[in-house]
């Protein structure tokens, strides 16, 4: 993955999280106008925080066990009270958080966990499908071993037409199951290369994609 791409991808994650943020505010801002009790309440409630701070932050120890207990019993009732206006506005759950694309990663792209950052799954998907884009291999998602027609392949064996036995159906049927092999013992050292040889209209190409689906797919 080249860094130009990610960092094009990064800066796509940042203006949709910002617009989902905005919007947030923006359906936010209306709703107080409409129903300034919730405005009020909001207001409680980041007063709440602010004071709580300052509150505990020069207590006794032992105050200020119950100066928390106190300050939590307070917040819970001012959120109660809060979710009970909004259902009885029948404001859906969520509509005044940001509504990301991406609830795992908040689309930022990453995740922290014990302090660890990993890629989210979201943004290694996206840089997966540019780097499919860019491999050039084309008709992918309608060229799989689940659209593959055998039907399109005679079934009649001629042996000075083909110089074998077997009809070319039976034929591309034992391909198509050395294909699936391939795909199976991948990972593999012992797996060798397969060749396609043969004139334009045979399938090479249907088959490479095949292949290629099914290889891209299991990863
Ligand atoms: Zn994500």
């Amino acid at each position: 993955m080249d860094g130009s791409l990610l960092k094009q991808l990064l800066i796509e994650y940042d203006s949709k999280r910002q617009l989902a943020i905005l919007e947030a505010e923006n359906r936010k801002n209306n709703l107080y106008l409409e129903h300034p009790e919730i405005e009020e309440l909001d207001l409680k409630i980041n007063n709440l925080s602010i004071s709580s701070v300052k509150d505990i932050l020069f207590l006794e120890p032992e105050k200020k066990e119950q100066k928390l207990k106190e300050l939590q019993e307070k917040m819970d009732e001012l959120i109660k009270e809060k979710n009970s206006l909004l259902k009885k506005l029948n404001i859906p759950d969520g509509y005044l958080e940001p509504n990301f694309e991406c609830s795992i990663c908040m689309d930022t792209g990453y995740i922290v966990n014990n302090s660890q950052t990993t890629m989210c799954p979201c943004l290694k998907q996206k840089m997966f499908n540019l780097e499919y884009n860019k491999s050039n291999i084309g008709n992918i998602e309608k060229e799989n071993f689940d659209n593959f027609n055998f039907e399109l392949y005679s079934n009649s064996s001629n042996y000075d037409l083909y110089k074998s036995n077997s009809s070319p159906r039976e034929n591309i049927k034992v391909i198509c199951e050395l294909a699936h092999k391939f795909v199976d013992n991948f990972d593999s050292p012992e797996e060798k290369n397969l060749m396609f040889l043969g004139p334009t209209g045979l399938g090479k190409t249907f088959l490479s994609n095949c292949i290629a689906k099914e290889l891209l797919s299991n990863r």
